[in-house]
């Protein structure tokens, strides 16, 4: 279970160190004040990653609980929710909204581009009257980035407040959740924070505060209700156990990423994911975008005489290499390359090519040159 080479847009290799972190003995964290000490500054701490002086808060539960939390406390019978579907899991915002009652409407574009803003004002000027709009920042199954600088600020033109699933981009891409007015940014301990899955992040505005306190009828749900958070430093009261070796382990993770520095961790991102889109192409496989592309994963079109599939199977057996196709209609089209936190690193990307470059030829495909290669002329003459 844990000798495989793991290279999936998350979860992400687990540093030494945060597993380590893991293993520290605890006290009660319902009733220690240390602990809530330590809790409020590992959430700054974040606050200050994301760039916001919003609240951040910790839930227990993996990504998905942030996703379902946000449309929980928001949504009321009947209201209107602009679903921004440029991805899967753009689209699959729908489900959560439905479930609290919610109408959903539709901003649907093609899946191999990231939002065009003026487009979606276009839309705006026409229909605007929505309590709030959710989209993804990066949709990990095809690695399309939106740009939420200028869509953020758009939909808050129109007083609309902003769900963002940031899950597979906080960390690995900029976040500026208060210059670009993100009223709910959403991340996970999973992806390029790399610690283990089974933690939430969440920030939260004011105006998305002041939207669950107007409710006109009760949140239904507990554990999904994010007005429950609120004063919990002030109470020193938290809604339920928290799972504190996860905490920890989380923090430092996030250490991690403050020793190397933001900046640092960004431009490694960066500087990976360009040399491998362009090596991939030269290569010869297209990118499944046109435009649009994430740092934290890219996504490759496998021959269909091939197939994604026995492309990532081979890899497996031969390399134990994990190597992840995509989701859907992608399943054995694509597969991801999931260079995000301590996966965006030289030395873990290297082999990952290596053997991908030696699979493909082993079943039949000959690419243009010499994957790696092509990856290290890119990543040394940038
Ligand atoms: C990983 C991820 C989540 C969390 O979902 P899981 O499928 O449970 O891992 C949510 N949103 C995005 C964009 C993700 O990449």
């Amino acid at each position: 279970m844990n000798d495989k080479f793991i290279y999936t847009p998350g979860p992400t290799e687990v540093r030494e160190n945060v597993r380590l972190a893991r293993a520290k003995a605890t006290t009660n964290p319902d009733i220690d004040v240390m602990f809530f000490e330590f809790y409020k500054k590992t959430c700054d701490k974040i606050g200050k990653i994301i760039n916001t002086k919003n609240d951040v808060y910790i839930l227990s539960g993996e990504g998905i609980l942030g996703l379902e939390s946000a449309c929980a406390s928001l949504t009321e019978k009947d209201d209107r929710v602009l679903v921004i579907d440029n991805g899967i899991f753009g689209r699959g915002f729908d489900d959560f909204v439905k479930m609290y009652g919610g109408e959903v409407v539709y901003f649907s574009k093609e899946y191999t581009k990231d939002i065009n803003y003026k487009e979606l004002e276009k839309f705006l000027e026409r229909d605007n009257n929505f309590k709030y709009a959710t989209l993804v920042h990066c949709d990990t199954p095809t690695g399309v980035l939106n740009d939420l600088s200028k869509l953020c600020p758009l939909l808050k033109k129109y007083g609309i407040i902003t769900v963002v699933d940031s899950v597979a981009a906080m960390v690995g891409e900029e976040l500026k959740v208060d210059e670009w007015e993100v009223d709910i940014a959403l991340g996970g301990s999973q992806k390029a924070i790399s610690a283990p899955a089974g933690l939430t992040i969440i920030s939260i505005s004011e105006d998305a505060k002041k939207i669950i306190k107007d409710r006109k009828t009760p949140v239904s749900g507990f554990y999904c209700n994010l007005s429950i958070w609120e004063n919990y430093y002030t109470n020193k009261w938290f809604p339920y156990t928290m799972p504190i070796s996860d905490i920890i382990g989380l923090d430092r993770a996030i250490d991690n990423i403050l020793d190397e520095g933001v900046e640092n961790v960004l431009s490694r991102h960066a500087k990976i994911a360009y040399a491998t889109r362009k090596a991939f192409k030269d290569y010869g496989l297209n990118l499944y975008l046109e435009e649009g592309y994430s740092n934290t994963v890219t996504a490759v079109e496998i021959p269909y005489n091939i197939g994604a599939k026995s492309l990532t199977n081979y890899l497996l057996e031969e390399y134990n290499l994990v190597l992840s196709t995509s989701l859907g209609e992608y399943s054995d089209k694509l597969i991801r390359i999931g260079h995000m936190g301590e996966n965006a690193r030289l030395e873990k990307i290297v082999p990952v090519l290596n053997f991908i470059d030696k699979g493909l030829n082993s079943l039949g495909f000959k690419g243009n040159g010499d994957l790696l290669e092509l990856f290290n002329h890119y990543y040394n003459y940038k």
